[in-house]
């Protein structure tokens, strides 16, 4: 994997998620490169070959946070904070310290049990959060879709790691991919490491975009006798798919007690 440097650009930028004002993103790219991926309408580079990060991570992100007031800053959201390059340049880290170090906080998304290496500082940081994402049952299934990803086991073993030493966890089943993610098993999977999980379908909008013509692709290769009942589903949240799943869920959601957030 090519790691180049990106453009000068500001490293904190405006978060349109609930209660979180601010997030960044260490990288530019995403070598987890997963088919389905919304952010791949912007990537700059192929992310099977190159991505970038930013030149003094710490120098102008420290500039950047000084005009804000200490909060939470959300990591995840166009790039995943622990994808394997983090193993070696250790981007994420460094912000993480000096979030903690000016007494901010981390919400953070991965797909990855490399966050494990950074509990040390999570477990300092006043509220910290982290969440996995999974999609799949088995990782035969999980590597069709997600080209770098790890394995959905090591990804929840990561998340249990995380709650046994007190940083608060969260799981986001998303996406759920109709007649592939068995929802309701990975739902199990999850709740012994996490009090809330948000579940999402697979969203995609324009049949012409990248993420629907690789996932187009994998789908006629893989599943040529579903295709016909997944691709009207992907593309119709009115599909009986979802409204049987719905229904499967606010029953399991009532009978176990679950903090299931189901947006489907
Ligand atoms: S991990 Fe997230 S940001 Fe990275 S390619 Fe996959 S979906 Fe996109």
């Amino acid at each position: 994997m090519k790691v180049s440097e990106c453009t000068k650009r500001p490293i904190l930028s405006p978060c349109g998620l609930k209660d979180l004002d601010y997030q960044v993103d260490t990288y530019v790219g995403c070598e987890h490169h997963c088919y389905y991926c919304y952010a791949l309408a912007q990537a700059e580079t192929d992310w099977s070959k190159e991505i970038r990060m930013h030149n003094d991570i710490v120098g102008q992100l420290s500039e950047e946070i000084d005009k804000i007031s200490p909060q939470t800053i959300y990591m995840g959201y166009h790039t995943d904070p622990y994808q394997p390059s983090e193993a070696n340049y250790y981007q994420t880290r460094k912000v993480l310290s000096l979030l903690l170090q000016k007494g901010f906080s981390a919400s953070i998304l991965t797909k990855s049990d490399l966050i494990v290496r950074d509990i040390d500082i999570l477990k300092e940081m006043k509220d910290a959060a982290v969440s996995v994402s999974v999609s799949f049952n088995d990782n035969q299934t999980r590597r069709l879709f997600e080209a770098n990803t790890v394995d959905t086991e090591k990804r929840i073993e990561a998340l249990c790691k995380l709650k046994e030493a007190g940083v608060r966890t969260g799981a986001l089943l998303c996406p759920v991919i109709p007649y592939i993610t068995n929802a309701i098993q990975l739902i199990d999977m999850l709740a012994p490491c996490t009090d809330v999980i948000w579940i999402y379908g697979l969203n995609i909008y324009d049949s012409s975009g990248q993420n629907w013509l690789n996932m187009q692709k994998i789908l006629n290769c893989e599943y040529p006798d579903l295709i016909e009942q997944i691709e009207p589903a992907i593309f119709s949240k009115k599909h009986i798919y979802w409204t049987q799943l719905r229904d499967d869920l606010v029953t399991i959601k009532n009978d176990q007690t679950l903090n299931l957030n189901i947006h489907l």
